[in-house]
């Protein structure tokens, strides 16, 4: 029977995530979904000194943000609990003993100097890549150099020690990668990593295999900066002797800068003010970063963007639901090329998001805004203008600011309109068709409105596209906006005919002859 699905996403509470970290968890998650697996949320905490307060708060709150649920992590609790690595520590130290067994690692005694001085010496002799490894290593402080009786006594005496990898000298190590396909790395490229480090607690790359291994994690999905750390780990399986059960692994492309030179980051945010967090942050520096979710996306458009920064279904289709990700998400559509960030797309998911929401989905946002703003608004009527403005913006924020004329009368008129449409012709006619508003009752409907306006014309002999600007600017104080005679049925016959009457009045001496 095949092993049920299960994948983790594991990362390091450093700071706040990055959309590619949130890429990571997203495919995770759709990977997992498909199968009816499990996906779940580890926290990899054991690198102390990196530690940043707040980023498994920030992590989890924009994990719910965009809907993608662990099914067990630190939170759920689940049969592998705890899920916090540091609260795990005391697991790690057995393997590192078995592996000392076994003769693949040993204890290294090298103070921080000692390290330094073997990296200047390896530079002098021109050695590009200096490692502790095979042959480094025989000229160190280790139990490999140090007879059995020196090691005891440094250690009795409590002197500091880590514990290192053994890499064998002359090997291959291989793995099956399911985005890039076989990877072969000559053993005598990779270092004698630290497994265990002198504060007790193990190095990312124990923990994390040990931890993969226990909680019976069947496929790797991660960054493509583990790529380099993947041979090490399959050595680690294999002298483990978990060789048998050990996941697959899939590395995700990069995600790059816009103009596709380089990673994309932080910097990239400040320079540029476009968000790649999903969620505002603060840093150190007391930068104000922007995140997806205050610059108003929506958390369905932000998946489905982030979804296709990576991955395409190889078809013409777009837009996808959650749902539809799930069903059609195939680690092999992923591409090996690094993902080009592109914002614009982001706003273009937002805005064909945004025209899906019903108009009263909408006008449960306006209503929060114009509620800030200290401005009423009937549910009814806020719906109504979200109707109009729905396909005009990009962002819920932008319905209120481009459509504050539904609720507050123009103090001001597009002054380039003004010069081009006040004309003489058009004074005539708005004049007419304020009185004849004013005829008629107040809750007028848009063809009314218009049938009333098509009168005024024919008995003024106007053609309508010679006022129709001169009339929304009247109306609305702008050159351009939604359908006008839905714009008049929201405001009704009273307001609109005063409105008019008011530019009239503030126009008038502006007239184009
Ligand atoms: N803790 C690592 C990180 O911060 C996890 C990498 C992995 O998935 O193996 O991303």
């Amino acid at each position: 029977m095949e092993q049920k699905v299960r994948v983790r996403f594991a990362p390091s509470p450093t700071g706040p995530q990055h959309i590619g970290g949130i890429r990571t968890a997203l495919y995770n998650y759709l990977f997992a979904k498909q199968l009816k697996g499990t996906f779940i949320l580890r926290i990899e905490d054991t690198d102390q000194t990196r530690y940043v307060p707040g980023s498994e708060e920030y992590l989890k709150k924009a994990l719910d943000w965009c809907g993608i649920q662990p099914d067990e992590g630190v939170d759920q609790g689940g049969p592998y609990a705890p899920y916090r690595q540091s609260e795990r520590k005391d697991m790690y130290q057995k393997y590192a003993q078995q592996l000392i067994d076994a003769g693949h690692a040993y204890y290294a005694f090298d103070t921080e100097e000692e390290l330094n001085e073997m990296r200047e010496r390896l530079k002098e002799a021109r050695v590009a890549q200096p490692q502790y490894n095979a042959i480094t290593r025989m000229t160190m402080k280790n139990s490999l150099t140090l007879s059995e009786k020196e090691v005891k006594e440094k250690m009795e005496a409590g002197e500091p020690y880590v514990i290192r990898l053994k890499v064998p000298r002359k090997d291959e190590v291989r793995l099956n990668d399911m985005v890039r396909g076989w990877i072969m790395v000559h053993s005598s490229t990779l270092d004698d990593k630290v497994l265990m480090k002198s504060d007790g607690m193990p190095t990312y790359h124990l923990a994390n295999v040990v931890d993969d291994h226990l909680m019976k994690i069947t496929h790797v999905i991660r960054g493509e900066e583990w790529l380099p750390s993947a041979p090490l780990h399959v050595l680690l399986y294999r002298f483990l002797g978990w060789e048998d059960t050990m996941p697959k692994f899939a590395h995700l492309p990069l995600l790059l800068k816009p103009d596709g030179n380089g990673k994309l980051s932080k910097r990239d945010s400040l320079k540029h003010g476009f968000p790649v967090f999903p969620m505002e942050w603060i840093d150190d520096d007391n930068n104000q970063l922007a995140g997806f979710k205050e610059d108003g996306y929506l958390p369905e458009a932000f998946l489905n963007f982030l979804a296709f920064l990576g991955w395409n279904p190889g078809t013409e289709q777009e837009i996808f639901s959650k749902e539809e990700l799930i069903k059609s998400f195939k680690i092999e559509q992923i591409n090996k090329a690094g993902a080009r960030f592109d914002i614009n797309k982001a706003k273009w998911y937002n805005q064909q998001y945004l025209k899906q929401k019903t108009n009263e989905e909408l006008a449960e946002m306006l209503l929060k805004e114009l509620e800030k703003e200290g401005v009423a608004s009937s549910r009814e009527k806020a719906a109504f203008v979200s109707g109009l403005m729905k396909e005009r913006v990009t962002f819920p924020a932008e319905i209120w600011k481009n459509a504050q004329f539904f609720y507050v009368a123009p103090q001001r008129y597009d002054e380039k309109i003004v010069n081009k449409k006040w004309t003489e012709e058009a004074v005539t006619v708005l004049k007419a068709y304020a009185n004849a508003l004013k005829e008629q009752s107040n809750g007028i409907s848009a063809d009314e409105a218009k049938a009333v306006l098509e009168q005024v014309l024919n008995d003024l002999g106007v053609k309508m596209g010679r006022v129709m600007q001169a009339l929304r600017l009247a109306v609305t104080g702008e050159g351009s906006g939604p359908d006008l005679m839905p714009t008049i049925e929201v405001l009704g016959t009273a307001e609109t005919a005063s409105r008019i009457e008011n530019a009239l009045e503030r126009l008038g001496d502006k007239v184009k002859t």
